[in-house]
């Protein structure tokens, strides 16, 4: 089931509800742009409601699997971008000092937010800034690996033994 776009998260707050369902990869123009391609509809489950100091609050999940390059062997890579979030509803950036430390400010001006921006937002911060392929499972691996036969005593993906070796 499509989830709305567009929402009244103080009402939903309100009334406790959980939202439940898919954004369309159209709907998903900054996530299209970032990645290869997206290869299935963004999953998400959200949790309405108001916290002891009635706060206004959203938490959840939001998922979605996305094709890119992986950067060592520069073939095609499929991740499962996996975003967990909890923020807290506020009317302008004046209140971003009432929102406690355990969430994330969601700025809301109007009555009505865009519930698709958010969870976009959420899995765009999953999405590392380089992926690659698990070991064994990568073309560049083989490289990896002549580097690692020829190359000095130390393991070279240590930081401190490359400083080790600058030093020598
Ligand atoms: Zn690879």
């Amino acid at each position: 089931m499509a989830l709305p776009t567009h929402i009244d998260p103080r009402k939903l707050a309100l009334q406790g509800n959980l939202l439940e369902g898919t954004v369309n990869v159209a709907d998903l123009a900054r996530l299209e742009a970032s990645v290869s391609a997206i290869c299935g509809p963004l999953q998400a489950s959200i949790q309405f409601s108001l916290d002891e100091s009635r706060a206004k609050i959203a938490e959840g999940e939001a998922k979605v699997p996305v094709e890119t390059v992986c950067q060592r062997c520069l073939d095609p890579l499929v991740l499962d971008l996996q975003a967990n979030f909890a923020v807290q509803v506020i009317w302008s950036e004046d209140h971003l000092n009432r929102v406690a430390a355990n969430y994330e400010p969601w700025l809301v001006v109007d009555k009505m937010a865009n519930l698709n921006e958010l969870l976009e937002d959420e899995v765009l911060l999953a999405l590392p800034l380089v992926n690659y392929h698990p070991a064994g499972e990568c073309t560049g691996d083989t490289f990896i690996k002549e580097v690692e036969a020829t190359g000095d005593e130390v393991a070279s993906d240590n930081p401190f033994n490359v400083l080790l070796q600058l030093k020598k």
